[in-house]
């Protein structure tokens, strides 16, 4: 099976309902032909197998059939997160070697079109309404034969380096994923998954859309989160799985009534660590189960996850046991294992981990070394095999859900004229889990403050990345290898 077939798996009448979006419903049976439709277009505009074609979308339906239409034509599809700079795009595009972009009519209107220009592209597509309908006029596709262990996708994910590396993720990769989650739930056709994440990234696009494909559910899919929105939704319509990173389970909780959801009967929460106060406290007041679950975008991306079931032992604070197809061990700095209750790396085997970063051979070797993907996160297991995810190795910042990596916006600073060095650190807040902060020294008689740093920032990275708090020190306080050190300062 490939992706762009996952939505007849489950053979569900052809009008069945696959997609609500606003006022608008999509049965299978059209999701069937829009995506054809799309592969058609892709085909009439050049896309060969193996091209690279990138998106940059809100939450749309369109961004669906755009992403499994590519696939259809044999393309490997890379998501760009709406909220990246042109600079940013710039370099995805180059470092992914796309020669098609497909962007949404408002991320057009947000970018500078001509700058797109210099980038080799062959296809610069917006989505707009006369594209859309040029598109519903498309013949039926030509076949392409595809293997369901060649790589459909490019998911973008920044490391310690500073720039983005490409995770290389086959269709096979993606549907063990949605197959073992599959495995542990009893999720099926008349399941309605509410979607608020941004389907760029991979916790909602395996965990809604790819699975709510598998199982033949409805997907009820939202621009964004927006509290009250969300919580009218959940109310009025028959959603029965919300997946949502933990800042929205804080909020929610808070803001809903005993009783108030009408068909809720499943939530899930990842990306972040969820407080063992809001599981708990949601479970009580609700009475369904809370499960917290971890992934990666190497790992396509669900690895861990609390039982599902509503009577199951979920333990606050824990992110569960491996999916049936992941083996999950923690070791040492030598990649030894690590017994029961010591923190040491968490590493991962199975079939959804990721091919290899693309172009990168090196950081592919270090990561995947001995067969195991390495994680860059801190663990323990307890005796019931329960994992624990207890810091980062990783510099990374998790805010609402989004990663910031210090690395980038510490290198976006120091090309200030202004600034001599800079060390950004993650700082406690109540909502979004973390914000961004930066300690920066100064020029010797350089003036630079907050604002002046952050709009230098605006033009370079996307706005979440930005420090919303700066502190101006004399000096960073650095060990005897000059290595500076963010313990201290945090
Ligand atoms: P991404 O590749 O953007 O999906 O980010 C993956 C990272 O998010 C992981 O390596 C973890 O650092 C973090 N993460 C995901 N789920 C959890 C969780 N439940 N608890 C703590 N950290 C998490």
């Amino acid at each position: 099976m490939k992706i762009h077939e996952l939505h007849k798996n489950a053979k569900v009448p052809d009008d069945h309902v696959a997609i609500k979006f606003k006022d608008r419903i999509y049965s299978y049976g059209e999701v069937d032909s829009l995506i054809d439709k799309y592969a058609s277009f892709f085909q009439s505009i050049g896309v060969k197998k193996g091209d690279r074609v990138a998106l940059s979308f809100p939450n749309c339906p369109e961004y669906i059939f755009s992403f499994m239409g590519a696939s259809k034509a044999g393309a490997i599809v890379v998501p760009l997160n709406m909220m990246l700079t042109l600079e940013e795009i710039a370099y995805i595009i180059m470092e992914s070697g796309a020669n098609t972009i497909v962007i949404h009519p408002l991320i057009a209107q947000k970018i500078d079109k001509s700058q797109l220009g210099r980038l080799n592209l062959k296809n610069v597509v917006v989505l707009d309404e006369n594209t859309i309908n040029a598109i519903l006029k498309m013949g039926p596709s030509q076949h392409v034969e595809i293997e369901p262990d060649e790589v459909c996708t490019y998911i973008y994910t920044s490391g310690t380096t500073g720039k983005p590396k490409g995770a290389m993720l086959t269709h096979n990769n993606f549907i063990a994923d949605v197959k073992a989650l599959d495995d542990v739930s009893d999720l099926g056709p008349e399941d309605n998954f509410l979607c608020v994440l941004p389907l760029f990234h991979s916790f909602s696009w395996t965990v809604n859309i790819l699975l709510g494909f598998y199982l033949g559910s409805a997907i009820t899919i939202k621009e964004s989160f927006m509290p009250k929105d969300t919580l009218e939704t959940l109310t009025k319509e028959d959603v029965t799985v919300f997946c949502g990173v933990p800042s929205m389970f804080a909020v929610l909780m808070r803001m809903a009534e005993k009783g108030q959801f009408k068909a809720l009967r499943l939530a899930i929460s990842g990306g972040a660590p969820l407080a063992p106060e809001i599981q708990r406290g949601f479970e009580e007041k609700f009475n369904f189960p809370l499960v917290e679950g971890y992934g990666l975008s190497e790992a396509a991306p669900v690895a861990l996850l609390n039982p599902l079931e509503p009577n199951a032992i979920r333990k606050p604070g824990s992110v569960g046991l491996p999916l049936p197809c992941v083996e999950a061990k923690i070791v040492d700095e030598n990649d030894n294992e690590l017994p029961v209750g010591e923190v040491g790396e968490l590493v991962l085997r199975g079939p959804n981990i990721m091919v290899g970063y693309h172009n990168m051979p090196e950081e592919t070797a270090q990561t995947l070394r001995g067969g195991w993907l390495h994680t860059g996160d801190l663990a323990k297991k307890d005796e019931d095999g329960y994992f624990y995810i207890v810091d980062r190795l990783k510099d990374m910042i998790i805010l609402g859900g989004f990663n910031v990596y210090p690395r980038e916006v510490e290198d976006a600073l120091l090309e200030h004229p202004d600034v001599l060095e800079a060390a950004v650190i993650g700082v406690g807040d109540p909502l979004k889990g973390e914000e961004v902060k930066a300690f920066v020294v100064l020029k010797e008689g350089a003036k630079a403050d907050k604002k002046e740093l952050q709009n230098f920032l605006k033009y370079k990275l996307a706005s979440y990345k930005i420090p919303k708090i700066f502190e101006f020190v004399p000096e960073l306080p650095k060990n005897a290898a000059g290595k500076i050190q963010k313990k201290l300062l945090k």
